[in-house]
């Protein structure tokens, strides 16, 4: 087992996703609660891929020994022409919740018939030193319920039903949402390209 890894987040759902996933590659898998001092990066970036590497690299400057690992993810509305995007996290404004973000989706989509496609789409940066050494890209396609349903997961979750399934990911089990996530799908290559290192 390697050395631990710090995921670039104060989200504790994706950390925890992170450990259900990688939890057998890694002694300890630690969150930004293990780097207090570090001073959120403005996410300016103009893409999921820019974001994460942002993420990535702020983290890493701080703890250059540690490998640091950062998810960039969001929502792809194919009927709001790919928002809320890498919005996705504040959708309904500066002050916005998980909840007041489903509920904005739920008013925008409001007599938008089926079919609602949409897709969550990860992006998954590595890096040590100060450096990128990898990254990583993952979706999962879907549509867009007219009600949310289940209480699982985070953000989006009760409004997303993946395709080939009728449940939300709010209402399937974390297993089976991890199997075939953004971010279980990015952290799959991850774990492929970390396995294969000389
Ligand atoms: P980030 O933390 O800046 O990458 O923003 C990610 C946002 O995208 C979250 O706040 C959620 O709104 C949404 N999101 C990303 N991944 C998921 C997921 O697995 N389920 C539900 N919502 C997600």
């Amino acid at each position: 087992m390697a050395r631990p890894l710090i995921v670039a987040t104060h989200n504790a759902h994706k950390t925890g996703e992170m450990r259900a996933i990688l939890g057998d590659l890694f002694e300890e898998i630690e969150d930004l609660t293990s780097i207090p001092d570090l001073v959120p990066p403005e996410e300016d970036g103009d893409s999921f891929a820019a974001n994460s590497a942002i993420k990535a690299l702020a983290a890493s400057r701080e703890r250059p020994d540690a490998l640091i690992l950062a998810d960039d993810s969001g929502l792809e509305v194919d009927a709001l022409h790919g928002a809320p995007g890498i919005y996705s996290s504040r959708f309904s404004g500066e002050d916005a919740t998980d909840a007041s973000n489903r509920e904005k989706l739920i008013a925008d989509l409001d007599g938008i018939d089926e079919p609602r496609t949409a897709r969550f789409r990860c992006v998954i940066t590595v890096a040590r030193g100060g450096e990128v050494l990898a990254s990583f890209h993952g979706i999962v396609e879907g549509q867009i319920a007219l009600e949310m349903t289940g209480e699982g997961g985070f953000g989006y979750d009760p409004l997303f039903i993946p395709d080939g399934f009728e449940s939300s990911f709010g209402q399937l089990s974390e297993e089976v949402k991890n199997s075939m996530s953004h971010r279980g799908r990015a952290l799959e290559q991850f774990r492929e390209w970390w396995n294969g290192r000389p």
